[in-house]
């Protein structure tokens, strides 16, 4: 693979093609997954004496039980499952009750593989290419799943956080000190952000899982790095933000999740940073 790009991209755009099938699953599943887990706490907590009960629900995980059709329940067989294709073969519907799927579904598989391949393409076969590839994988899951449920689980958070650290002891994108400061700021500085907001509106302006997102995206940058994440995400929000008031009406109170954001900006960083940079210093400059 290391003598062919082209074969090291397709390989990278079609393993991730099968791997957005499997975010699918990830980011409809992993959020009843915790609720579910909250739930059990939480009876467990006020009536240790009847948690037993519970636990005997039918499993319920990213494997188990096998993927239906929301409306009639008819089981998904292999072929209805190949990305992209299935849903373009079965023109977006069920092959048995005929009812819509979301054109979603195509989508992540498809935002998958262009953007790992993109990845792939820029960094050229190496570990920067595969962590990056993996990063993007966690990046769209826990975004999808921050839209859908304003929630930045930390089984992916918390991950990706690890695999930047661990990456920075070889190197791979900045050096352990810059990585590890990354982290710390990137995380101090949404948490500061969010207590001045809440002690000067009294309202929350975004939750601890964009603390943790930044925090991530900082083990991968470095803090050098963090304050274009930060400008772009916030740019890229405020502009999807006022979009969305003036073209659907939306409640200016209405919280919108800012985990896309800060994915979409930390990705364009880890791939592009230093083009930021120069961009914004001749910008100042001129
Ligand atoms: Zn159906």
């Amino acid at each position: 693979m290391s003598e062919s790009p082209a074969y090291f991209i397709g390989t990278v755009f079609v393993v991730s093609l099968l791997v957005g099938s499997f975010l699918n699953v990830v980011i409809y599943r992993l959020p009843i997954m915790m609720e579910r887990a909250w739930r059990q706490e939480c009876e467990s907590y006020l009536h240790p004496d009847q948690a037993s009960h519970t636990s005997q629900t039918q499993a319920f995980n990213l494997v188990k039980p096998d993927s239906t059709c929301p409306s009639c329940q008819h089981k998904i067989r292999a072929w209805e499952n190949i990305p992209v294709l299935s849903w373009l073969w079965l023109r977006g519907k069920c092959s048995q009750c005929q009812n819509s799927i979301s054109i979603r579904y195509p989508f992540v598989e498809l935002l998958s593989a262009v953007l790992s391949a993109v990845a792939a393409w820029h960094f050229g076969f190496g570990p920067a290419a595969l962590l990056a590839v993996l990063a993007t994988w966690l990046l769209i899951a826990m975004s999808f799943i921050d839209l859908d449920k304003m929630l930045l689980p930390d089984q992916l958070t918390l991950s990706l956080l690890w695999i930047g650290l661990l990456a920075s002891i070889s190197g791979v994108y900045v050096g352990s000190a810059d990585a590890i400061i990354g982290a710390a700021v990137g995380y101090v500085c949404l948490w500061s952000l969010y207590w001045a907001f809440k002690l000067l509106t009294g309202k929350e302006g975004m939750g601890y899982g964009d603390f943790k997102l930044l925090a991530a995206l900082g083990a991968f940058v470095g803090w050098q790095q963090l304050p274009v994440v930060i400008l772009l995400s916030s740019l890229v929000g405020a502009i999807v933000g006022i979009s969305l008031i003036l073209i659907q009406g939306r409640d200016k109170s209405q919280p919108i999740p800012f985990g896309p954001y800060l994915a979409a900006a930390g990705w364009l960083t880890l791939l592009n940073g230093d083009w930021f940079v120069s961009q914004y210093l001749a910008w100042i400059v001129r």
